[in-house]
């Protein structure tokens, strides 16, 4: 927080001489001074230098205009302009949000001006820091003397040892200063909701437009067992978005409730769809509860919203619909739905309130702000019993929460403050929509082949993409109108080798490979399909970043059609096992394992594996006690059939659970089974291509085992 500008004639004399005063004493203080050619350099370097803090002009030249652009990027910047008697004063200045200082050209009085905009450049930083980070760096500054934990005591305990010292080193003394007990009453109390804390929390339940929020600092994993632990009673019937973290699997394990799920679609390329509309109606669900053992009329719902792959729903269908008490989103992905207006209906918090109602948001912070990992809310609207909560909130938090995850979520509120941070969304969402285009125009231009992307014909408007029953693009069979809404921020790359109707072509290049080859270019994909890979532009992408992507994209391309050995495109598979890909080349490697996706019918047995239930046999609850008592055993994966498994068995891709503990393959669920033996068969052909399964222990001898409950306990 340390630069200003000044845009100032400094032709007349009389004006030259105070600011050059000026200039020196501020340059004393530790400001950096710059002088922008015109007022549109100032604005771009507003823009680009978040560390600006205040900009000095003259009146006679600049006046209105220049502080309503400034007003556009920052409302709160100080501004400050050298008016002489002669100027007019434009009235409808008050009509502007400005913190706006006038000063006089006279040398005797600058000394007085540099206190002024020292206590102005104070004034700032207090409105744009929130309140429970600003009584940490206060606290921290003070270095108080403690006898309490951490036993580090500021960072001390590490300076006693080299190792230590070098650790100390490396993250830096604040870390450590502010690193700090709980037992520290001016802070507060993350548990007790109180002092600065509870600021905090008030701070970011307005700014995410909810009636109370919770700062989680375990993730959206705990913020969900919190919300679950709260809403749904043991032995009580909870509906669950099938297409659900595996959070919500570890709730059900615990707390020993009966779930009912809501089936989601896909479309050929294993892209999630969402929940269709009918699975909300009352009938659907009665007829569920009816074919469930032991459920009864659900009094908690929860659903993934926006899925993995960017679908939002049109929520207030859906709290209209649904009659539980308690409606949850799990929002994970999405934190930032609120400072954009083309998120306005598709989130949790949006809409009012409705009487005899709760509604839940809990978000990743972490995700996709900016904010330490683990950082997470929980969002509500609606009137709950706060204490009851409170014991289900502590039930699953240290009494010791780590305060830099704490104040980094309240720093991701603060970031969303006023245009600066609207304007930060919007950049993601631009930028995100730009490299779209980019793709396609490159698609276009190729003579041969290129990527491609899952997205409408036509994204010339800035919105959430609504799935339309009558577009065939997103591949969903029978979608339902204004129910689904696809974001802008999460691109799905196409790789060639299959259509949007699941017809393999002759020829392709699954992901996995451009993948890897990406991982090699220090390019992480955040999920890979057979045919698919998902990007989030999420507001640390900057352009740089993007055109990297895109240019490792391109870089790709050339290596495929050079044919190019595995050895040099892709050294670290190569160096996995360079006996076997020895003299391999990269379209012979693609050709392969396209073919083998192609035999093995990959996209067809994912769908169908996905489009039928195993049978529910016992609670998740139950058949982890059962493990715990060690009633269960391990059996060769295709001897599952007709036996209740004790895990949650989940595959990446998709990362969402296929069998859950307590379910049962049978043979109607079978193609869940022959999904699962092609994905170890598959797995097998080519080293570095193992598909990781969550559940499934696959063995050095080319075996794979599954947990399951022991036979006697089958009734
Ligand atoms: C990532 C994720 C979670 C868990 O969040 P963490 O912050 O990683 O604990 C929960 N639900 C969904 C849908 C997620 O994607």
């Amino acid at each position: 927080m340390h630069i200003i500008a000044i845009m100032n004639n400094l032709e007349s004399l009389f004006k030259r001489e105070p600011i050059n005063k000026l200039q020196g004493l501020l340059e004393q203080q530790g400001y950096q001074v710059i002088y922008p050619n015109d007022s549109q350099d100032l604005l771009r370097l507003i823009e680009m230098n978040p560390r600006f803090c205040g900009v000095i002009f003259d009146w006679d030249m600049y006046s209105m205009e220049l502080c309503k652009e400034i007003n556009n990027l920052n409302e709160y910047l100080p501004l400050y302009t050298f008016a002489n008697h002669q100027s007019t004063l434009d009235i409808s200045l008050t009509d502007l949000q400005l913190n706006i200082h006038f000063f006089e050209y006279t040398l005797d009085t600058v000394a007085d001006i540099v206190i002024k905009i020292n206590q102005a450049t104070e004034e700032y930083k207090d409105i744009i820091m929130p309140p429970l980070t600003k009584a940490l760096m206060k606290y921290a500054t003070e270095a108080k003397y403690t006898f309490c934990t951490p036993g580090h005591m500021g960072g001390t305990a590490f300076n006693k040892s080299p190792a230590g010292s070098i650790f100390y080193d490396f993250y830096g003394a604040n870390t450590f200063k502010s690193d700090i007990s709980i037992s520290m009453p001016e802070l507060g109390s993350l548990l007790d909701h109180s002092g600065p804390h509870k600021e905090a929390e008030e701070y970011i339940a307005r700014t995410f437009n909810a009636d109370r929020s919770y700062i989680v600092t375990n993730g959206t994993s705990t913020a969900n067992k919190i919300v679950g632990m709260f809403s749904a009673p043991t032995g009580s019937t909870v509906l669950v978005d099938r297409n659900c973290h595996k959070s919500i699997t570890h709730l059900m394990m615990m707390s020993g409730v009966v779930p009912v799920y809501l089936r989601p679609t896909r479309n050929a390329y294993g892209i999630l769809g969402g929940i269709p509309q009918s699975e909300f109606s009352a009938d659907v669900i009665a007829k569920k509860i009816t074919a469930t053992p032991g459920a009864s009329t659900p009094n908690y719902a929860v659903i993934t919203n926006s899925t993995y792959d960017g679908l939002f729903y049109h929520t207030q269908f859906i709290k209209e619909t649904l009659t539980t008490k308690y409606i949850h989103f799990d929002s994970a992905w999405v934190p930032y739905t609120n400072f954009n207006p083309i998120y306005e209906g598709k989130c949790g918090m949006s809409g009012e309130a409705m009487p005899g109602r709760v509604f839940y948001e809990t978000q990743s912070t972490h995700k996709l702000l900016a904010a330490f990992s683990q950082a997470s809310m929980i969002h509500i609207k609606g009137e709950f019993d706060e204490e009851s909560f409170n014991e289900a909130f502590m039930m699953h938090t240290s009494t010791s929460p780590q305060y830099a995850i704490v104040a980094s979520a309240e720093i991701s509120a603060a970031m969303m403050q006023g245009s600066a941070g609207k304007r930060l969304i919007q950049d993601s969402i631009d930028r995100a929509i730009r490299f779209r285009k980019e793709i396609k125009k490159l698609r276009q231009e190729s003579n041969t082949w290129f990527f491609d992307v899952w997205q409408p014909d036509n994204i010339e408007t800035t919105e959430c993409w609504k799935l339309d029953p009558h577009d065939s693009w997103h591949g969903f069979k029978d979608v339902d109108d204004n129910h689904m809404y696809l974001d802008p921020i999460k691109v799905t790359i196409l790789t060639p080798g299959m259509d949007i109707a699941g017809t393999m072509d002759a020829t392709g290049i699954p992901a996995s490979i451009v993948a890897k080859y990406l991982d090699n270019h220090g390019i992480v994909v955040e999920k890979t399909g057979p045919y698919s890979m998902l990007f989030l532009f999420s507001i640390g992408i900057d352009k740089p970043k993007a055109m990297q992507l895109l240019r490792a994209l391109t870089e790709f391309k050339r290596g495929y059609d050079l044919n190019l050995t595995i050895k040099e495109f892709l050294p670290d598979l190569f160096d996995e096992d360079p006996i076997f890909y020895q003299g391999m080349r990269i379209q012979e490697l693609a050709q392969n394992i396209h073919q083998l996706t192609a035999h093995y019918k990959l996209p067809e047995l994912m769908f169908n594996a996905f489009d039928v239930l195993p049978t529910l046999k016992m609670t998740p609850h139950d058949a982890w006690q059962e493990e715990l008592k060690g009633e269960v055993e391990e059996v060769p994966l295709s001897e599952m059939v007709e036996r209740i498994s004790a895990n949650m068995i989940l595959p990446y891709p998709p990362g969402v659970p296929l069998v859950m503990p307590g379910e049962m393959i049978t043979e109607e669920s079978r193609p869940v089974l022959d999904f699962l033996e092609m994905l170890c068969e598959i797995g097998k052909h080519y080293p570095g291509f193992e598909t990781d399964i969550h559940g499934v222990y696959q063995h050095k001898d080319g075996s794979s085992t599954v947990k399951v409950v022991k036979q006697k306990l089958i009734k």
